[in-house]
């Protein structure tokens, strides 16, 4: 069996990222760009279900410009076999990367696509639920655990109330939680093996697939300013601040 993990390369998570002056966007410009967090996971997931004997091949896919490289490079490091790399200069918006991965996945055959749930950049949370609708797939998103029981997938969904387990026929789409696993830490010996796995490097138009956008960002903002705390004398003091002025009790 086939399995696919999507990757996307993010302004890394530890960055403060600052918007642009003319509210266009956010300033990634100098700013240290890393694997998605929840797509190390996919791709950690995957690679478990190949230690385990679940798996044959696992590729990782990424879609962006050249730089994306290096993404695929670390998910090659954690274990990947393949990376595929759509390379474009164009700025992607979810439905344009899940008709991106669909073109893959009719030319690679997974049994089954990981990505990860949400991309911490747009926090659209939208490409797994698409790909699965074009591919008219079944689809468990929020994974905390897979299991492949022959031509089935049992996924475990942390939900409001417990956990919900889904079974879904294979070929399927399942999308990371935080709690699946915790990615190994890539070791040198690994980053060198990764240098010599194989990637290729497709284009939307090799995949006939018109990667613009649907949408149109009008304003980025900041976030308003915190107000600052104030320190009060006595209980009574907080009682009546919350009564009077905050207005929650
Ligand atoms: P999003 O819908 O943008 O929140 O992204 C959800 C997931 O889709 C990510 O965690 C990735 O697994 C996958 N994904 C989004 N954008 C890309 C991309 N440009 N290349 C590869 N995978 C992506």
């Amino acid at each position: 069996m086939k399995v696919l993990a999507a990757v996307k390369r993010v302004v890394d998570y530890n960055v403060n990222v600052r918007v642009k002056a003319d509210q266009s966007g956010v300033d990634i410009g100098n700013v240290k760009m890393s694997m998605n967090p929840f797509d190390e996971i996919a791709v950690e997931a995957a690679v478990r279900l190949k230690e385990q004997g679940a798996a044959a091949d696992v590729v990782a896919v990424s879609c962006g410009t050249a730089s994306s490289q290096e993404t695929l490079r670390t998910a090659l490091a954690i274990g990947a076999d393949r990376g595929v790399l759509v390379q474009t200069d164009a700025a992607l918006q979810p439905l344009a990367v899940a008709k991106l991965l669909r073109a893959v996945v009719q030319q690679e055959q997974p049994a089954l696509v990981i990505l990860g749930k949400q991309a911490i950049d747009d926090d659209a949370c939208q490409t797994g639920q698409m790909l699965a609708a074009l591919l008219g797939w079944p689809q468990a998103t929020n994974a905390s655990a897979i299991a492949i029981d022959g031509g089935m997938a049992r996924v475990t969904r942390e939900v409001d109330g417990g956990l919900e387990v889904l079974e879904l026929a294979l070929p399927a789409i399942v999308t990371a939680d935080l709690r699946l696993n915790e990615p190994r830490y890539v070791t040198l010996p690994n980053i060198m093996k990764a240098k010599k796995k194989p990637l290729d490097i497709l284009t939307p138009e090799a995949l006939g697939v018109d990667p613009g956008s649907r949408l149109e960002t009008l304003r980025v903002e900041e976030p308003a300013a915190r107000a600052p705390g104030v320190k009060v004398a006595d209980v009574a003091a907080l009682i009546d601040k919350l009564k009077n002025e905050a207005k929650v009790i």
